[in-house]
Formats: C-alpha cells, sequence, structure tokens
C-alpha cells in the first residue's frame, strides 16, 4: 500500500495508474477504522483496479469543538487495518495541506433543506463542512466509482444531490451498515461509549426495526408507532433528538405509508455524552 499526505504526488500516482487504463475507486473516512469502514473498501476492490482510502478528520464538520477534540485517531492500525484489505492507496494529508488558504466555506453550491432538517438542524454548519471536503477531496482523486455508508443517511443524500446538480460523472456507491453483535451499528464513536452504558444501546436498532414492523406489517399509524418509539428514549442516560420516519428520497418526514414508496426510519440520541445515529430503509 502506497501512503501520500501530500495532494500533489498522490495526484501524480493516481494518473499514472489512469493511464494503464485503471479504474479509482474511492472512501473517504475520517480514521479510527472499523469493519463498516473496510466493508466499503471491499466492495470498491471488487469494482475498480485502485481502492484509494483518504483519512482525514475534517475540522469545519465538527459543529462541536469537544467532539473534534476527542474523535479518537489512530492512524498506525488504520494503517494497517487497510493493508490487510489490500487498499492500495491511503491519503493522509494534514489540514494546512487541505486548506491551504484557511478553512472558510468556499463552495458556490448550496445544500438546500437537507442542511436545515434532522442532523442539519441538530449539528448546525455540519453539512457545509463534509461537502465543502467531500468536494475537496473529488476534486484531488478524480475517482470513477465513490463508496460511502447509508448509515449517514443525510450525508448520503447530499452528496447524491451533490453530485447530480454538479453533473459529475462519479458514480455514487451507497454500502450497507454494519452492525455489531447486538445490533448497534458500527461507528468510530462506539469506543467513547461508556461500559455501563453499552448494553442500553442496542435500544436503537431494535427500536427502529420495531417501528418498521408496526409500520409496515401490523399497518400501525406512523404517529402511534413513533411516539411508542420516542417514549423509550425519555429517561437518561438518553437524550433523543428525534425519531422519524421519512421518504428516502427527499428525507420529508411522512404521514402515511404507501407500499410503492421507500422510506427509512432515522434516530439520532444522545447516550451518555456520545451522540448515535441511525437509519434503517423499508
Ligand atoms: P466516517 O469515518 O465516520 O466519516 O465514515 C466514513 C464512511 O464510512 C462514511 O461513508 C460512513 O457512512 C461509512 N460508515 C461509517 N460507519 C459505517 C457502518 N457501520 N457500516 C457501513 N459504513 C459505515
Amino acid at each position: 500500500m502506497k501512503t501520500f499526505t501530500s495532494i500533489l504526488s498522490l495526484q501524480t500516482y493516481i494518473s499514472e495508474q489512469r493511464t494503464k487504463g485503471f479504474k479509482v475507486g474511492f472512501v473517504p473516512t475520517m480514521g479510527a477504522l472499523h469493519a463498516g469502514h473496510i466493508s466499503l473498501i471491499n466492495e470498491s476492490k471488487r469494482n475498480n483496479d485502485i481502492t484509494v482510502c483518504s483519512i482525514f478528520i475534517n475540522p469545519t464538520q465538527f459543529n462541536n469543538k469537544q467532539d473534534f477534540e476527542k474523535y479518537p485517531i489512530t492512524l498506525d492500525s488504520d494503517s494497517q487495518k487497510l493493508l490487510n484489505a489490500g487498499c492500495e492507496v491511503l491519503f493522509a494529508p494534514s489540514v494546512a495541506e487541505m486548506y491551504p488558504n484557511g478553512t472558510a466555506y468556499h463552495l458556490k453550491w448550496e445544500i438546500g433543506e437537507l442542511d436545515t432538517c434532522w442532523d442539519g438542524a441538530h449539528r448546525p454548519g455540519h453539512f457545509k463542512g463534509m461537502i465543502q471536503v467531500v468536494s475537496l477531496l473529488l476534486q484531488i482523486v478524480q475517482p470513477d466509482n465513490l463508496y460511502m455508508g447509508l448509515k449517514d443517511l443525510q450525508q448520503f443524500s447530499i452528496v447524491k444531490k451533490f453530485l447530480h446538480e454538479t453533473k459529475s460523472s462519479i458514480k455514487l456507491i451507497g454500502c450497507e451498515t454494519l452492525r455489531e453483535p447486538d445490533g448497534l451499528a458500527m461507528s468510530s464513536r462506539n469506543v467513547r461509549i461508556i461500559p455501563e452504558h453499552k448494553p442500553m444501546a442496542r435500544l436503537i436498532s431494535v427500536s427502529t426495526y420495531e417501528a418498521i414492523y408496526r409500520i409496515k406489517y401490523l399497518q400501525e399509524p406512523i404517529d402511534t408507532t413513533l411516539q411508542k418509539m420516542r417514549n423509550r428514549f425519555t429517561d437518561k442516560p438518553f437524550h433523543l433528538e428525534y425519531f422519524e420516519m421519512v421518504q428516502l428520497e427527499t428525507m420529508r418526514a411522512v404521514k402515511e405509508y404507501r407500499s410503492d414508496t421507500s422510506y427509512a426510519i432515522i434516530i439520532a440520541c444522545w447516550l451518555g455524552d456520545v451522540r448515535l445515529i441511525d437509519n434503517m430503509i423499508f
């Protein structure tokens, strides 16, 4: 595996590979890699000649300074995991390399209403920072295929809209969420859940799944189901931000279920001082 910290040397290497007719797959991450990230690498490896993984903890997408400061940094073990997975290229730039002229938001493209609902409302500025760094990384790597997790559904929807509206030729592939044996969606933040809270975390996936069962199979009214599920998160150490059913394409809340439409149950909650998100598509 080749590791680059400089944009220029990465680009030189990638363009050499392109002259051989190689297809490039790209997996952007913030490191602290787990099996969920590696599943994206595996998916890219199946369909590309070269897989590039970036590890960059992007300061502009953290609306909470503490979250940024506490974000795990495990570059050596990440590098080993990528090597074991057969990833060809690791790009791990510094903040100065990525933002030589400062981190002010520069992208002309407007996210629109996806910037103000759900995580957009609870983490102001997060998606602007995310799309800023994703667009920069895409300009640098210029992949054929881009692999992102459906776990971050709103992020995925925004990147999809961005690629569509900017008429990009990059193909976006949404990858399934990998879960712990108890159902908790894998996340780099899970290591911060204290042992005492860990057994409670399964309530997130259990309730999400149960909501689908009640709405889709028992045909229970959506409002009733959502309220029942929300009531499970009223006590500490939980603090619920949202538990909603949305239409998959628009991420707008819905009041009625139709069997010919795709939906997702989406949830964000705090467990102690760790913010967790999850969703299930149906
Ligand atoms: P992050 O490092 O958290 O920014 O995540 C990098 C990529 O991995 C994003 O596209 C995430 O959606 C994806 N990802 C994170 N957790 C999982 C998971 N449990 N299963 C599959 N993909 C994931």
